[in-house]
């Protein structure tokens, strides 16, 4: 592998206090190091920003029910489609891209980790087997454990340990990486055509409630160490008023936070920020939401932000997907994946002229401008609910631009206008804010200690967008933010130039995490009484369920030491 040199770019790397001067980054075997030698190959980035790879830590991009949706919506797929190349395959879609499309686009615009954040562990082998197919960058999946007969069971003896055990064992078998929690207990109601109607309702035949599964599961990631917190998709999602139930469910593991650290990621915060009685009255709940994330060190959170235009919703929130197929009427699927969790997909589009979606639009620009803390809040669409991730260009420009936002801001519900709090606030994002928004927070919010900055050890994972913040007024030139961002000048995957000038211009396997958490001998006796229940409950055997690690094409376990 060639030594590298990335000359005299302007540097953003918040985690080591670098805000934009002017530096050279050198690379050897796709680490950051010292110096390179004289026979490098060198790359000007002169007049360009340089800042570490992209980081997602929300998009859903494989799994059961993202190949559902690809079958679901033909119409997603001739639409848009990309051509076969001598480096690239062919691929298809807008919102549902094929797998290797997916990569492709993620690497066009600079981003070189992304990570998945719903697989149901009966589904991790398909997962694995698309993981496998998306080239170009680093990734991993989360399993949905907060409906699990194996979670709910223990918890609901109070039996923490033992719930950790299957934890442990769990992303072990599904080579998964943090605890996925959608809709606590909302789903293994679904079963029975029920839901959750707040955080204190009970789960049906479990007698335990969202709140227990919550603290539980907090309990338990601590218990194991896990480099990520919780991941939570809250009750109530996407209803009017839930913004009550998203304070209450950060408000549930308050206590639970003893080193001032997160203890849950509150993930596209937007669809759980509403206020009102109804659609009608339907209005954003964004400041209550920024006030308890800023006087709050315990949660982080990210935006899930619409942009305008026709995308796929698609969510293991089964019974909120219902919903939706109730407002919209098109096609849809809906699924219960036996002990585990459910599934929902129904095709959407947001409309400028539509007064909750254009107030949907403000509300997670709000969230995003009223947190004050950047580490705290993410840059996600939660791809593809809100919009398609090829859309983050133009969410770029918003944050950074109160300009964009006020352009676009006229042609959109005149209800929505005059209600949005945009106009009141005149924040906009510095490229240091950006780059943690979108690699360096994401990064540390998920225990990636080589990825989302540029200092010595790290991985040669970096973007390079062509703009210059000397010359052009970015607050202003909009546009050319988002031409720059679309496709990035260079993206560098572990010290290997794969992007030039937004052309892929090699394919490369990125890696595939998992966690590995090792516990007690205490606690692994209680794998054998997993095996003797497994066969009353699944319609799978015991020795078949679980994704052996040869299974996995590039295979980046992180072991972590369980607490018990
Ligand atoms: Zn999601």
């Amino acid at each position: 592998m060639p030594e590298l040199l990335v000359r005299n770019g302007f540097v953003y790397d918040p985690l080591n206090g670098i805000n934009g001067e002017r530096m050279d980054i050198a690379i050897k075997n796709g680490k950051i190091v010292e110096k390179v030698d004289r026979r490098r190959k060198t790359i000007d980035a002169s007049g360009m920003i340089v800042m570490p790879g992209g980081v997602d830590i929300h998009s859903h991009i494989v799994g059961g029910k993202v190949n559902s949706g690809r079958m679901l919506r033909p119409e997603d797929h001739f639409k848009d489609f990309e051509v076969k190349t001598e480096i690239t395959r062919s691929g298809v879609g807008h919102s549902i891209p094929s797998t290797f499309t997916t990569g492709y686009r993620y690497a066009r615009m600079g981003y070189t980790t992304v990570f998945d954040p719903a697989m149901p562990p009966l589904k991790a082998r398909h997962t694995h087997e698309e993981l496998n197919d998306t080239p170009m960058i680093d990734k991993a999946s989360y399993p949905l454990l907060g409906d699990c007969w194996y979670v709910l069971e223990p918890l609901s003896k109070g039996l923490f340990e033992e719930c950790a055990a299957y934890v442990a064992w769990t992303l072990e078998a599904t080579k998964g990486y943090a605890i996925k929690i959608v809709n606590p207990g909302g789903l293994e109601a679904w079963g029975f055509g029920r839901n959750m109607r707040n955080i204190d309702d009970t789960v049906p035949h479990f007698g335990i409630t969202p709140r227990d599964i919550l603290r539980g599961l907090c309990k338990v990631n601590k218990l194991l160490n896990l480099p990520h917190t919780i991941h939570v998709h809250t009750n109530n999602l996407g209803k009017p008023g839930n913004y009550t139930t998203c304070l209450e469910t950060m408000k549930c593991v308050e206590d639970l936070a003893t080193d001032n650290k997160p203890v849950m990621h509150l993930t596209h915060c937007q669809f759980s920020s509403f206020k009102g009685e109804d659609w009608v009255t339907f209005e954003s709940g964004a400041e209550e939401i920024a006030k308890y994330v800023n006087n709050h060190n315990h949660i982080t959170t990210d935006m899930g932000q619409v942009v305008f235009g026709e995308t796929t919703t698609m969510t293991a929130d089964g019974p909120f997907q219902y919903i939706l197929y109730q407002l919209s009427h098109n096609k849809w699927v809906n699924s219960d994946v036996e002990t585990e969790t459910s599934t929902g997909i129904v095709p959407f589009k947001y409309k400028k002229s539509s007064f909750v979606h254009a107030t949907q639009w403000s509300i997670g620009l709000e969230l995003a401008l009223l947190v004050t803390d950047p580490w705290k809040m993410y840059m996600t669409t939660d791809h593809p609910n809100a919009s398609p991730f090829t859309n983050y260009p133009k969410i770029v420009s918003w944050l950074l631009s109160k300009v964009a936002r006020e352009k676009l801001m006229k042609k959109i519900s005149k209800r929505a206008q005059h209600k949005s709090l945009l106009p009141t606030i005149d924040r906009e994002y510095t490229l240091s804010e950006l780059t943690i928004a979108t690699r360096a927070g994401p990064a540390r919010a998920l225990g990636l200690k080589d990825k989302g900055h540029l200092g010595i050890g790290a991985d040669a994972d970096i973007a390079i967008y062509n703009i210059n913040p000397e010359q052009i007024d970015i607050s202003k030139k909009y546009r050319s933010v988002r031409r720059a961002f679309k496709h990035a000048a260079y993206t560098i995957k572990d010290g290997v130039v794969v992007v030039k000038d937004g052309e892929i211009v090699k394919s490369v396997n990125g890696r595939t995490y998992w966690v590995k958490a090792e516990t007690s001998k205490a606690l692994q006796e209680f794998v054998p009484k997993l095996k003797e229940t497994f066969e009353d409950y699944y319609t799978v055997q015991y020795e078949n369920y679980p994704v052996p690690e040869h299974h996995v094409a590039v295979s980046s376990p992180l072991v972590v030491k369980a607490e018990v």
